[in-house]
């Protein structure tokens, strides 16, 4: 299975400095690159530019939310069948962001997950916990509670998630878990998605995210349950975002 690749641009950006970004990713891959399996996930109104400049490359792209309705009176809100409408491959559902700005509840991020599924679009479900709750030795029960709404309310299409575990404080933050930390969580995570998808034959992508960079993606993929990682600030630099994909290439 190729490991997955995916950029988290969160809010920043602009139409200049996307197309540089992207021109500057496109022209470093190479064909050992093929290998890895590559998206990004950029702010909504600049879809229509991805799909413009990654149309027909290796490059997938996505949106960082998804509404939780099929349409209707909900300002301000994008539905997913509108991101497949410009071509999106993924949608982040339930990054930690969303959870604790917005007060997305586990309940909110299931349903998002389901209707990105509906619309056949790829829901990355991010699971993650606090520095406090990891320090209360509640990281497993949390994650686990995370990821039980989504399998709850999707069922059998679980076998179609990417799962994106990253724990609070290891975003934006500089402080990476260790790869025996992330490996631990994953494992617990790959028995539970396994456990609800005993019979489909492709196993689901668990990526890691928290501050991965160029210097520890080697040690992070290496690990036998991290299929990938969920990439933000180092996403917004080519060179950065390049190796990475260098790291993950099989
Ligand atoms: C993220 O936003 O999903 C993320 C992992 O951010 P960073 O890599 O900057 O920690």
């Amino acid at each position: 299975m190729n490991k997955l690749i995916v950029g988290n641009w969160k809010m920043n950006g602009g139409l200049a400095a996307n197309e540089a970004l992207l021109k500057a990713v496109l022209a470093g891959l190479t064909s050992a690159d093929a290998s890895v399996s590559v998206g990004v996930c950029a702010p909504a109104p600049y879809l229509p530019q991805l799909q413009t400049l990654l149309g027909g490359s290796a490059v997938a792209w996505g949106a960082q939310d998804v509404s939780a309705h099929e349409s209707g009176a909900y300002t301000g809100e994008v539905s997913a069948p509108m991101l497949r409408d410009f071509g999106c491959r993924y949608a982040l559902v339930g990054h930690s962001e969303r959870r604790q700005y917005h007060g997305e509840t586990d309940e909110v991020v299931a349903a998002k997950a389901q209707r990105a599924l509906a619309a056949g679009i790829t829901p990355i479900v991010c699971v993650g916990e606090t520095l406090a709750q990891r320090d209360a030795g509640e990281t497993e029960a949390v994650v686990k509670r995370q990821l039980a709404a989504v399998i709850h309310t999707v069922g059998h299409c679980s076998s179609e998630i990417v799962i994106a575990y990253e724990p609070v404080w290891a975003i934006g933050t500089g402080r990476t878990a260790t790869p025996e930390q992330a490996q631990a969580v994953h494992h617990v995570l790959r028995a539970q998605v396994a456990a609800a998808t005993a019979h489909a034959d492709q196993r689901v992508h668990i990526l890691y995210g928290g501050s991965m960079n160029a210097a520890n993606a080697p040690s992070l993929l290496a690990q036998p349950d991290i299929d990938g990682g969920l990439i933000g600030g180092a996403s917004l630099k080519p060179a950065d975002f390049l190796q990475i994909i260098q790291a993950a290439r099989r």
